[in-house]
This record gives C-alpha cells, structure tokens and sequence, in this order.
C-alpha cells in the first residue's frame, strides 16, 4: 500500500499497534527463569487470539511460530522451541499481529532475572537508540535522519548496530516501503519522511562486532562473535508535530 496512510488506515493500525504492544507486555511479565520459548510463544499465541488478531509472523515465508524469541547472542528471528530460560539471559521479543486486515510491529529485550550490569547497559543504549531514532521521524526530515541518530548513539557507547537487517514501513503488510536502516550507508539517498507514514523503527545492536549469521534452521540470526545481542522496535506515525509511538506500553518503552 502506499508510503502515506489515510485517516481511516491509520485508525486501523493504531488498534492493531495497541494489540501489538500489549500482547509484548504481557509476554514480558511472563519471562521468568525456568519458562521455555515455546511456552511464552503459546501464551503470546493465546493473548493476540483473545485481542482478535492474529500473529503477522506465523506462516510469514513459512516462519513457523506466532513471535520471535531470540536469547542472548541470538539477535532476530529466534525460533521457540524447548530451550529454558535462565537466570541472567536476555530474552528479546518481537511481535507482530494483523487486526482487520492492518499489522502492528514491536519488540523488546527483557532480563530473566537479575542481569549484570555491562548487559544491562547493552539493554539501555538499545533502547536509548530507539528513542534517538524515534526522535527524528517527522515530517520533511528523511530516513538517514533517524539511521544515523540511531547508529551514532550505539557507536558512540562502543556498540555495534546490525547491517543485514532494518527497520521498515507498516501497513497492511508487515514490510512495506521505506526500509529504516540503522546506519547510514550513503547520505543523502534517503526517502524524505510526510506526515501519515507509519514506521517500524527497530535497532538491533551487538556487545562486539556487527557481523551475523544465520543457523541451520533458516531463520535464527546470531552474532558472529557470540557476544549478546538486543532489540527494541515501535512502529511510530510521523505527524506535522511530533511523532506518535503507536505500539505503546504499560511499561517505558
Ligand atoms: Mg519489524
């Protein structure tokens, strides 16, 4: 669909961001020491049927569970299976639902328990790096705008954002034009950014080194260098004023 939404649309993904953004807050009081992913994927499955939508992951190029969960050096795209969570894991949610027809996006890195404090800061520049981002979606500014708050932030507190995979528009796909990179490869290239586009802005930024890879199964992305990974993601509407964060919380952010 296209880059700008209408009234009427931006409704729609206003009410399935809410559902996108609550269901993520009530998977996260659920992460505790001791749970599997799958169990915490059957809970997420079970809230976003009660909300009447649906998950925009499950059967997405054949991704076969309802959200990604992806621990420690493990970066997008987790596959839920048996493995427990344990204490001082991070553990980073990403869910996406579909309600009438629109998608809602949004993701966060959770502490299973007590956390040490270099990780912790991993946690809080990532999600400094969203505010940052989120910051400069407005009307006339561009895209590189927010990729490079965001990129300059994590490289400037000696992180390392991730190249292979970017953030993106919303509407009634889960990826739509313009993609939202988190570094700026070559300046002024990038779409400008108008009132009514909804966006995902989502840093994924590494403890070591930027580079990836994927596993066997397809779809799981881990660091290179098997240092921790997290990820945090609001789909935003840019406005003529600021821009409003629709995938909101209970919880900051
Ligand atoms: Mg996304």
């Amino acid at each position: 669909m296209g880059l700008i939404k209408n009234a009427s649309e931006v409704a729609a993904i206003r009410e399935a961001c809410r559902i996108a953004g609550k269901v993520l807050d009530e998977m996260g009081a659920a992460v505790l020491p001791g749970v599997t992913t799958l169990e915490l994927d059957q809970y997420a499955a079970e809230r976003i049927r009660a909300a009447g939508a649906r998950s925009a992951f499950l059967g997405y190029r054949n991704f076969p569970r309802h959200t990604c969960i992806s621990v420690n050096d493990e970066v997008v795209h987790g596959i839920a299976g048996t493995r427990r969570l344990m204490f001082g894991d991070i553990v980073s949610l990403d869910v996406g639902v579909v309600h009438r027809g629109f998608v809602g996006d949004t993701a966060a890195t959770f502490a299973v328990g007590g956390i040490d404090p270099s990780v912790q800061r991993l946690l809080e520049v990532t999600q400094r790096a969203l505010e940052a981002g989120i910051a400069q979606a407005r009307n006339g500014l561009h895209v590189e705008d927010i990729s490079r708050a965001v990129q300059s932030l994590v490289e400037g507190e000696g992180f390392s954002v991730v190249r292979e995979f970017v953030g993106h528009g919303v509407g009634r796909s889960v990826h739509e034009e313009p993609q939202v990179p988190n570094f700026v490869e070559r300046a002024g290239k990038s779409p400008k950014l108008r009132s009514g586009m909804t966006i995902a802005i989502e840093p994924m930024v590494n403890a070591g080194r930027r580079e990836v890879r994927v596993l066997n199964d397809g779809w799981t992305v881990v660091t290179s260098d098997g240092k921790l990974s997290a990820h945090f993601e609001h789909t935003v509407l840019i406005t003529d004023g600021m821009p409003e964060i629709l995938t909101c919380r209970g919880k900051t952010p």
